[in-house]
């Protein structure tokens, strides 16, 4: 169990995921595999099932109500001076309970060199929130970044598929240099060097306060992410999505794999943001014939809705699948 969550806070630091040992299959997954080779599927045909699946977007629409209205709210409570919930993402106030970004609290001490307790206390509400609802859920339900880099993804996958542009990657595990580096600047420098780069609070503030100079380089890094790396930022640089990452490992709701509904034709990776906690999906890989898909996913719920099979399921621990 421990080796579990072991794995996936290694794969989300950038290392590669591990393919089981023989020993390590169950009986159940073993028979399950058995049946799947002898089987001879059109995968052709399962291709355009899944394109008239992802056509419904169950999932995606319900995230960018959500997302949408969430930073929407921060700007109606500005403006109509509603003292509800007053400040921006990363530092809020709602009915009297202070709400910080975990990032942002953590940059802010490391900058200070003590634990705030003000600070602290703020964090422990949205850690509790993140924790119960997946951690990096943050990041597709509610950044307001993420909401402007996925559809530059979308152009950017057209241009490749028409190959006007090609995409570059990386190695994974530069995210997580730059999230010792990020949190070393802050100590040494004393300034949270990382709020000042960070698209996620330029456009938060933005959106309520107003446009700014520094919307430049948001529109830089989208330009970027367009035309040179697919989703560079959230894949590559940004520290926000690693810490609630680390928030998400334990986190009772998550996305289920279940062998036996799969088959393997792999749209599902293709739309994913971080393909490789999908890597269970690839034929004769997943050990076991039910599993957790790993912490650094978003529960954006697009491999849910492109699934023809019903593969994917959002699933809270001990309860009924949701959908
Ligand atoms: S990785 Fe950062 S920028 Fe990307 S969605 Fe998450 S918080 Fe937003
Ligand atoms: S595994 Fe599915 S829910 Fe998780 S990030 Fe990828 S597409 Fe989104």
């Amino acid at each position: 169990m421990a080796n579990k969550y072991w794995e996936s806070v290694r794969v989300m630091l950038g290392g590669e995921p591990r393919k089981a040992q023989p020993a390590e299959y169950t009986e159940e997954a073993k028979t399950i595999h058995f049946y799947k080779k002898s089987e001879k599927q059109d995968f052709g045909a399962l291709k355009l099932e899944a394109r008239e699946h992802q056509k419904k977007k169950y999932w995606l629409k319900r995230r960018w109500i959500v997302l949408l209205s969430i930073n929407l709210l921060f700007t109606v409570s500005y403006w109509f001076d509603i003292q509800i919930l007053e400040g921006a993402l990363t530092a809020s106030r709602m009915l009297g309970f202070h709400l910080i970004d975990l990032n942002s609290a953590l940059q802010v001490m490391l900058a200070h060199k003590h634990i705030i307790v003000n600070l602290f206390i703020g964090t422990g509400t949205v850690f509790v929130l993140w924790l119960l609802l997946g951690g990096r859920t943050f990041c597709s339900w509610a950044c307001p970044y993420h909401f402007l880099a996925e559809n530059a993804e979308r152009l950017h996958v057209y241009l490749v598929e028409k190959k006007k542009v090609t995409d570059h990657t990386f190695h994974r595990g530069v995210r997580t240099v730059f999230w010792a580096l990020f949190a070393l600047m802050a100590f040494v420098t004393g300034y949270t060097v990382f709020e000042t780069l960070s698209p996620v609070g330029i456009v938060s503030r933005a959106l309520i306060y107003g446009p700014g100079l520094a919307l430049g380089w948001v529109v830089l890094l989208l330009l970027f992410e367009v035309f040179y790396s697919r989703r560079a930022w959230c894949r590559y640089i940004c520290p926000i999505g690693l810490t609630y990452g680390f928030v998400g490992v334990f986190s009772p709701l998550h996305v289920t794999y279940r062998l036996a509904n799969c088959h393997h034709e792999g749209e599902c990776r293709k739309v994913c943001e971080v393909p490789h906690v999908l890597d269970c999906i690839i034929k004769g890989r997943a050990p076991e014939a039910q599993l957790d898909i790993g912490a650094d996913c978003t529960r954006c719920g697009m491999c849910v809705d492109v699934c023809p099979s019903g593969a994917l399921q959002f699933e809270i621990k001990g309860l009924r699948k949701i959908m």
